[in-house]
């Protein structure tokens, strides 16, 4: 039976953060309840007949802002389409102070068993120039409710590279970080998009850039802090106790096939790449006449499949066999990619050893420079 992972999309906010170019609405929650039902339909239309759901993975937006009877609902309507593996990784993602301790418990009834919090910064300041709707103190507050709930398998997301914040209080936060206990944690650097309200601030001086270098440092450090306080840093963004490695992420970076479900849904599904729509409004028509929401269908050439399977692998600690790719591609990947591979290694950002090719800890920070170099010209 071919395995499927699941993402499904739910777009409603409390407030847009000041960073956020996500398509999420804070102006919808009048919709959640026919939302909900949309889903529904979009899985009833576009069930993939003989799947077996290794991972499901509710995020957005955020998802615990629909109720307990709601989530339970989507939850449902995957079962009644498709078989869900017995120890399947069911994720929710949720902002401290959307949840408390009944909440988190139905949930668990319900079959979460990976609860993702999106905390962001243990700083009110940070928080408040971040324009997140929660404090330090509901943070903690959640992660404790999730344990009380039982939650075993707890990931924390967090921002790096915010302007002025002095490296000694990145450490100090990191070490309250490493304090919380979660089994993963997700490290972003402030990434400015010039659409969103930080964007304008930066650019209209108001707020100071992110700067590159204190960003790169503070990278370093929690990879530093992290390691030593046993996490492994298994992908680019990414650090895990031994066994909580996201199974949900690792399928988009082993280029395994998963369905996005909702508005704005990413999918990759028998080589091809396609999304949703991102208009509200166009969701909720296409499903009410039985259209799926789809567009952007790319089907994905061998070349750029080369590509992709290079430099999503690039991501993960191990790197990629050189061989096994080869005989994927039917190509001899050193050979093909000596002169990348060579300059690479001589700017210090892959180191190859043996038949592995993977990204030095510099390599890391600027990631981006490796990939360009193996895409498709
Ligand atoms: S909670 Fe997440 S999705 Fe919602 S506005 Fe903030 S960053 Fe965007």
């Amino acid at each position: 039976m071919p395995e499927l992972s699941l993402y499904i999309h739910v777009p409603f906010c409390l407030k847009k953060c000041s960073y956020c170019s996500f398509v999420s609405f804070s102006d919808r929650a009048r919709d959640k309840q026919k939302y909900v039902q949309a889903l529904i339909g979009e899985i009833t239309l576009g069930q993939r007949e003989g799947a077996a759901v290794s991972t499901v993975y509710l995020g957005g937006g955020t998802p615990s802002l629909l109720s307990d009877r709601q989530i339970g609902s989507i939850l449902e309507g995957i079962h009644n389409h498709y078989v869900v593996d017995t120890d399947a990784e069911v994720t929710l993602e949720a902002n401290p102070g959307t949840v408390d301790e009944a909440y988190l418990q139905s949930m668990r009834k319900l079959g979460i068993n990976r609860l993702s919090l999106g905390i962001q910064s243990l700083s009110e300041k940070e928080l408040a120039f971040l324009g997140r709707c929660h404090t330090v103190e509901e943070s903690r507050r959640a992660v404790i409710e999730a344990r009380q709930a039982g939650f075993d398998n707890l990931s924390l997301d967090f921002i790096y590279g915010l302007p002025n914040r002095k490296s000694c209080h990145w450490e100090t936060m990191l070490n309250e970080i490493i304090d919380l206990g979660a089994e993963h944690l997700s490290f972003y650097g402030l990434t400015l998009e010039p659409d969103t309200p930080l964007g304008k601030m930066v650019a209209s001086n108001k707020t100071p850039s992110p700067d590159a270098d204190q960003a790169a440092e503070e990278y370093e450090i929690a990879s530093r802090k992290l390691m030593e306080a046993g996490y492994r840093h298994y992908e680019i963004s990414n650090w895990a106790k031994p066994g909580f490695e996201s199974r949900h992420n690792t399928v988009y970076w082993q280029r395994g096939q998963y369905l996005g479900i909702g508005v704005a849904a990413h999918s990759f599904l028998d080589g091809s790449r396609f999304s949703n729509t991102v208009n509200l409004d166009e969701y909720f028509m296409k499903i009410k006449k039985g259209q799926l929401p789809r567009e952007d269908l790319e089907p994905i050439s061998p070349e750029l499949a080369l590509s992709e399977t290079i430099f999503l692998g690039l991501r993960l600690e191990e790197g990629i066999s050189m061989s096994d790719i080869g005989h994927q591609f039917s190509i001899d990947l050193s050979s093909r990619f000596s002169a990348e591979i060579a300059e690479l290694s001589g700017l210090g950002l892959v180191e190859v050893s043996a038949d592995r090719l993977k990204l030095t800890p510099r390599g890391r920070l600027l990631g981006n420079e490796v990939f360009l170099r193996f895409l498709p010209s």
